[in-house]
Formats: C-alpha cells, structure tokens, sequence
C-alpha cells in the first residue's frame, strides 16, 4: 500500500484496453471479499496482465495514490465506508507446467495450482487443497494447513517492487508461521514458481480426499468468513498451540454482535451471516480475544488483514 493522503484519481492516462484493464469508480469491495463486508473504492482496478499492473502502478506512484490489493479477498476484512484511494484487484491467472515446475501468475487460484498438479501426478502440494484465494495471497501469507505451507515449495517468486519486476528466492522472502517479508513492504507478487516431484495419483487422490473430508467438517463452503480470524500462538517453548481449541474452550462460539458471530462448526472463524458490517466483525473479534486472554492468559494476534478507517468507520 501507498500510504500518502490526498489522492489524485483521474487515472485518465491509462491506456491500455479492456482486455488488460478495467477501471471502475465508486465500487463496492465486499462483492471482492470473501466476507462480503467492505464499502466503496474510489477507483478499483482489475488487471489482467503484467503490463497493466505496472502502469497501474507506476500512475499510482506517479499521482501518491495510496492503493490497497486484493486477490481472491479471503483473508481480509474491509471497512464499511470502503477505501479512499486505489484498489487493484489482481487477475493475472497464466499457468503453466514444465517438468516437476508450475508457474502460476499471482491472480491464478491456488486451487487452480492444485488441480494442475494433481492432473500431472505432481506431489507436494496435497496439503493445499480447498485453500481458497490466490497465489499472490498465499505467497504473502505463506499460506497453509496439515503442517505444509507454500514457502515449502516454492522455488522462486516474481514481484513488482515499486515499479520493477524482481525476481525473489524464498529465502529473501523471509517465510515463517503465516509470514513472509511482504507483510512489511507493499511489494506485490506478479508470479511464483513451485517445485513438486512426480507422484502416485491413486495415493494423492486418497490425501487430498482425506484433507478435503477433514476440512468439510468445518462446514465451511459458501460461508461468508475469512478463515481463521486468527493465528494459531506460539508459546514460550516454541509449542504451537490452536486457537480455535482455546477459543472453543473460552466459549466463544456462543458470541453475536449484529449480523456476525463465531461458526457453529469452528471457533476461530467469523461469520457474515447475513448483513454484517466491519464493526460488528471486529466487535466479535474483540470479545473472543478477551475470553482467550482471561481464560488462558493468552493474547491472539489477528491473521485476517484489517483494513478500516477509525475516523470515517467509528469505533469499535
Ligand atoms: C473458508 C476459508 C478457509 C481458509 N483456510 C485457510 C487455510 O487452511 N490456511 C490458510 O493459510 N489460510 C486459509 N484461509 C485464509 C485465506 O484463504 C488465505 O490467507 C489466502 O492465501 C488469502 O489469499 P487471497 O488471494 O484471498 O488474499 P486477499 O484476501 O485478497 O489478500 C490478503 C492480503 O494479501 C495481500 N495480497 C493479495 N494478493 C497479493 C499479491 N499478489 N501480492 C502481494 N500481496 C497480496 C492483500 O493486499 C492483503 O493484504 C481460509 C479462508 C477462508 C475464507
């Protein structure tokens, strides 16, 4: 994100056709978010390409727009009164598989990824299954589940740093627990590249199935949430626990404020059931957070990535 005020938002210079971009004004974000919460954008931008990205970008830069990226908007939460500046809704979705290698553009779905390895008998990317959003949003927050996640096998990640394309190692990319180094820069991920090895297809149909059944139970398909609100802490002692047995054990799937509340079927999910806005989201946030701190003494960070406005949305 570019965090300068006073944004200057003709965007008129952009010239490239539909086919690479569209540009639209006054549009509502939560149709672009999983939790179908968010308000209007000043100008949102879908772009189909690279080039289109960095002009986008570069006429951002160019006019200190600040601007804010969605991919899939699974993991985020958006403000009622929407956002003052840009957003870039990326839709770069190239994908390719060359060997044991899949190259995927950071708007492909990562289920898309899954699909394509799974088609070409390539393993090590079971664990991944029915993880919604993009590549780009996996790779920002090292996305994963059953003890795997995408920093694990990815090879190499493309990024647009400022108005340069760069190609990035894992390693520089600083991966951790939901972590990487682009959660501290506004760098955005163009592609990645993944490394997996030649499988047996009957045995990763049997993990996939096993991961697909085990997260069915969390009845989570077509809910309007973010996931995990949020990270699972880790101890003192290096143990990771989960937070949504901590916050079973709180009590918290009992808590409501408006339209939201914490999933029946999973303790440390948010739920738009129906109307819900960002406030009475964070609310609910809020309140697990305080049963989890009084009854185990433990302060949970959030995973979704919050994007509100305190002086236009209110207060919490
Ligand atoms: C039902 C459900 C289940 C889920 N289960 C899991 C799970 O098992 N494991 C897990 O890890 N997560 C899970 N999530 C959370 C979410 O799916 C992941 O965090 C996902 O990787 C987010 O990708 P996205 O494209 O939707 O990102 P968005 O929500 O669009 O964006 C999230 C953040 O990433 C940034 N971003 C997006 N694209 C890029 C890019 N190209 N370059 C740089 N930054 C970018 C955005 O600016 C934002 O800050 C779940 C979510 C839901 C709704």
């Amino acid at each position: 994100m570019w965090w300068t005020w006073g944004a200057r938002l003709a965007f008129d210079t952009l010239t490239l056709d539909r086919q690479e971009l569209v540009l639209k004004r006054a549009e509502p974000i939560a149709p672009y978010t999983t939790f179908g919460i968010g308000g209007p954008a000043d100008v949102l931008v879908e772009v189909y390409t690279e080039r289109a990205l960095q002009q986008v970008v570069r006429e951002a830069i160019s006019t200190r727009t600040r601007w804010l990226l969605i991919g899939g908007g699974s993991n985020l939460l958006v403000g009622d009164t929407g956002f003052r500046g840009l957003v870039i809704v990326n839709r770069i979705e190239h994908l390719s598989v060359n060997g044991a290698r899949i190259v995927a553009g950071a708007g492909a779905d990562l289920g898309e990824v899954v699909e394509a390895a799974r088609e070409n008998s390539l393993s090590g990317i079971e664990f991944a299954i029915d993880i919604p959003g993009t590549v780009g949003g996996a790779i920002r927050g090292n996305a994963g589940a059953f003890g795997r996640s995408v920093g694990d096998i990815s090879t190499r990640v493309r990024l647009l740093e400022g108005t340069e394309l760069v190609d990035r190692t894992p390693a520089e990319l600083g991966f951790a627990y939901r972590h990487s180094n682009l959660k501290l820069n506004d760098h955005i991920v163009v592609e990645a590249e993944f490394q997996l090895q030649p499988g047996d297809r009957s045995e990763m149909d049997r993990i996939m199935g096993q991961h697909a059944a085990q997260r069915a139970r969390r009845k989570e398909k077509g809910l309007h949430t973010a996931g995990c609100f949020f990270k699972n802490p880790i101890l003192a002692d290096g143990q990771k626990v989960a937070a949504g047995q901590l916050l079973e054990a709180a009590g918290a799937k009992e808590i409501r404020e408006g339209g939201a509340g914490v999933h029946a079927y999973h303790a440390n999910y948010i739920v738009n059931h129906g109307g819900a806005s960002a406030t009475e989201v964070l609310r609910v946030a809020r309140e697990m957070k305080r049963r989890v701190e009084e009854s185990a003494g433990i302060t949970l960070e959030e995973e979704v990535m919050v994007v509100m406005d305190p002086t236009r949305d209110g207060a919490v």
